[in-house]
């Protein structure tokens, strides 16, 4: 068989939350383009095996990587497995993330903090880890998956809403810190993807969601997903930004 050299071939992608959803989709369309994947997840084992051998069976190069990624000495561990195990990591998908609706009059300390920890201090953990590698090799890509809701409010997500504006401004300062290395920092805010996180809602909020899009339907986790492939391969000169995908909710 002839052996095709592919636009990614001989980098390194790790994909936090890469087991589900929109993670998931971001880690086959890497491996598609030649990246070696580290998928990372926290409970979803099965799902992430699934993903891997989805990966190699198409002839791609991928690995799982248990961690809880709002866990700074955790993240710091598998960082140091992956280095070892696959090399330096050339691009890090910030994907990780979770809701837990609450109205903020009652929100427990645990449902701020958990979301806290695992949308925003994740991605300080996770970028800071993986710098002095990306310095090394002279270039590197840092892509964060943040939200629509972290540029509008949304009743009962405030603690979601508040994480994620953080992504945005956090993307912002380490962009302008990067820079000098080749290293571009950038956030994508979906709007309303079909995943399981979406998929918990109730039929009846659907509909009143799905009616105030204006482009009528809810995206897939393909829309982001070529969105990071783009920023990769043709993204060079694009740092420090974020980008809609969102339907036309938010402009
Ligand atoms: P999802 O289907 O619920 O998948 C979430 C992924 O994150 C899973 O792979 C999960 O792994 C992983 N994860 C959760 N907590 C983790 C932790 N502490 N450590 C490591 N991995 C963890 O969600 P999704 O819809 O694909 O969302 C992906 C990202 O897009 C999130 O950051 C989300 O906020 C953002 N987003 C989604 C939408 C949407 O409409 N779906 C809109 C805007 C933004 P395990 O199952 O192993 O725990």
């Amino acid at each position: 068989m002839q052996n095709t050299i592919k636009p990614l071939s001989g980098q390194v992608a790790l994909v936090t939350g890469g087991s589900r959803g929109i993670g998931k989709q971001i880690a086959k369309d890497l491996a598609e383009l030649g990246a070696d994947i580290a998928i990372n997840y926290n409970n979803s084992k099965q799902a992430a095996l699934l993903v891997k051998n989805e990966i190699t069976n198409n002839n791609g190069k991928a690995e799982i990587y248990q961690c809880n990624v709002g866990n700074n000495s955790a993240v710091n561990e598998m960082m140091n497995t992956i280095q070892k195990q696959m090399g330096n990591i050339n691009i890090l998908i910030n994907n990780a993330g979770i809701s837990r609706e609450r109205t903020v009059r009652n929100m427990s300390l645990d449902e701020w903090e958990e979301v806290i920890n695992t949308n925003l201090n994740s991605v300080f953990y996770c970028s800071q880890s993986v710098i002095p590698q990306m310095i090394e090799n002279k270039k590197g890509t840092i892509i964060n998956i943040a939200s629509l809701l972290g540029q509008i409010g949304n009743i009962g997500l405030a603690n979601y809403s508040a994480s994620k504006g953080g992504v945005l401004a956090f993307t912002r300062g380490l962009a302008l810190e990067l820079a000098r290395y080749n290293i571009t920092v950038n956030s994508i805010c979906p709007g309303w993807i079909k995943t399981d996180m979406t998929d918990r809602i109730p039929e009846q909020l659907k509909e009143g969601i799905l009616s105030s899009i204006p482009l009528k339907k809810f995206g897939e986790p393909e829309d982001i997903s070529e969105m990071v492939s783009y920023l990769i391969l043709k993204g060079s000169y694009i740092t420090g930004t974020q980008i809609h995908i969102n339907g036309g909710l938010y402009m």
